[in-house]
């Protein structure tokens, strides 16, 4: 596939400058096949290997979507390790680089919890975590999801190896029906399928093989 340039989406400015200072010129394979049906609210499942650019797929589509205007909950990453939480957190914060006021907040396990009741009554547009503690938070009280506009999973087919299904079901039970849903995988076996029926509405497939 020829390589296609950012500024062929309708993005806005901020975003385009944004991608411009990363030196982001032209969409990954995966970006340019997933992005469109993103920017359009589609649910989507995308299989890509690692490296293919996957995050910054999810999270131009998620920034986009934002209000700003409005410190509230609206989009959620769900990832399997702390350490690719805080990597997507960080990639998010880049893509966000020049947009005013966008606080993307990481709430993993393995880290004291009190800190992060704090900071989730401060409030977040973006919260990026592990499923285990997310859970923790929700049942709590101290974690709202119900103004949630955008649920992503990030290396799904991993959270289900490490057993966060049922997890991740309690979680998406608090997130209103009406969502868009984005799954991103690096293989697809059928508990991916199964996952993507009990959760997503009529969803974009896109699968991409090639290096980019
Ligand atoms: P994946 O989640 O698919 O494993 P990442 O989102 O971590 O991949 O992206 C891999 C690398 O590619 C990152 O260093 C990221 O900054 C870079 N990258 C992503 N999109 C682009 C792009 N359009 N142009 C150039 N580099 C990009
Ligand atoms: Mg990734």
């Amino acid at each position: 596939m020829s390589s296609i340039a950012f500024s062929s989406l309708h993005l806005k400015p901020a975003m385009l400058k944004n991608l411009a200072s990363l030196g982001y010129a032209a969409m990954t394979p995966i970006q340019a096949h997933s992005l469109p049906p993103i920017l359009a609210s589609k649910d989507l499942i995308a299989r890509a290997k690692t490296g293919s650019g996957k995050t910054a797929a999810f999270g131009i589509g998620l920034l986009s979507r934002l209000d700003t205007t409005a410190l509230q909950l609206q989009a959620l990453v769900l990832c399997p390790t702390r350490e690719l939480a805080d990597q997507v957190a960080k990639e998010l914060r880049r893509l966000a680089r020049f947009t005013e006021n966008i606080r993307v907040l990481t709430v993993c396990g393995g880290v004291p919890f009190g800190p992060q009741l704090g900071s989730l009554e401060h409030g977040a547009h973006v919260v990026v975590g592990t499923p285990g503690r997310l859970l923790d938070h929700l049942r709590r009280g101290s974690l709202d999801l119900s103004s949630l506009q955008t649920l992503v999973l990030d290396e799904a087919d991993r959270m289900l190896d490490m057993g966060f299904q049922d997890d991740i079901r309690s979680l998406i039970a608090a997130a209103p029906a009406r969502r868009q849903t984005l799954l991103f995988s690096a293989t697809y076996p059928d508990s991916i399928a199964d996952m993507s029926a009990a959760m997503q509405q009529t969803p974009v497939e896109v699968s991409v093989d090639e290096d980019h």
